[in-house]
């Protein structure tokens, strides 16, 4: 299933890639006075193909970020079996009738975006499906495109999470606006986050880790910055 999936034709040096996150980042905990060890990175390996995602392996990574139940589907279960300690979030969005499937393939679901959702996954867990840790997601810009809570609900969307369907709710995610600074986002997100009283905050993607970590992010997710530019 990997053979027809868009992906440069060189090989990336993960590697070498992954050293050079780690120096940026470690860079923007020094400059914000953060722990380094406070930020976890997510590497995003969506439309990567599991013999490059191996290289991450290899290199130390464990904790990964994919956007699609199938094609997760298709490349994890294998990995996992040489891997059994990597954790992958589900960093997409979610169909409501794929609420089970999600549960039982990923080990955090980022993208609790809608109360429907929220419903659908509760009466997973009810019927025997693992219950998993959650964030909410927000729609930090309030784009209408984008999926995710608008920013005044989402505090309130977090606790009906946990109140009303019983979910182990742990942090809110969010992708800021593309063609914006994502500076005053991301100060909102880790506001929202205190608020609510949840502790995992995950935002900043390749072009904008290193900013996310100063302003309180507990998870970066990187992708092009590590696997190459996606096609
Ligand atoms: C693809 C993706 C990322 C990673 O993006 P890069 O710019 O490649 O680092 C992060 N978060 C989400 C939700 C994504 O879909």
């Amino acid at each position: 299933m990997t053979t027809d999936m868009p992906f440069p034709s060189h090989t990336p040096d993960v590697n070498a890639n992954l050293t050079e996150v780690y120096k940026r980042l470690t860079a923007a905990c020094n400059e914000a006075g953060r722990a380094r060890d406070e930020i976890t990175l997510i590497a995003v390996t969506k439309t990567v193909p599991p013999e490059i995602i191996r290289q991450g392996l290899e290199a130390g990574l464990r904790v990964f970020g994919e956007n699609r139940v199938q094609e997760t589907k298709a490349k994890w279960p294998e990995l996992r079996k040489d891997y059994p300690d990597c954790a992958v979030h589900l960093i997409g969005p979610l169909q409501t009738n794929k609420a089970k499937e999600a549960l039982m393939l990923f080990d955090v679901i980022e993208t609790v975006d809608r109360e429907k959702l929220a419903a659908a996954l509760a009466r997973e867990i009810e019927k025997g499906a693992p219950s998993r840790p959650v964030y909410v997601q927000v729609n930090i810009g309030e784009e209408p495109q984008k999926a995710g809570i608008c920013p005044r609900e989402a505090v309130g969307f977090a606790a009906l999470c946990r109140q009303q369907y019983h979910l182990n709710v742990i942090g809110m995610m969010c992708i800021p606006p593309v063609s914006e600074p994502p500076a005053p986002y991301f100060a909102l997100l880790t506001k929202l986050a205190r608020e609510a009283g949840l502790p995992r905050i995950s935002m900043g993607m390749s072009g904008d880790y290193d900013i996310a970590a100063q302003l309180g992010a507990t998870h970066i997710r990187v992708g092009s910055a590590l696997f190459g530019q996606r096609t």
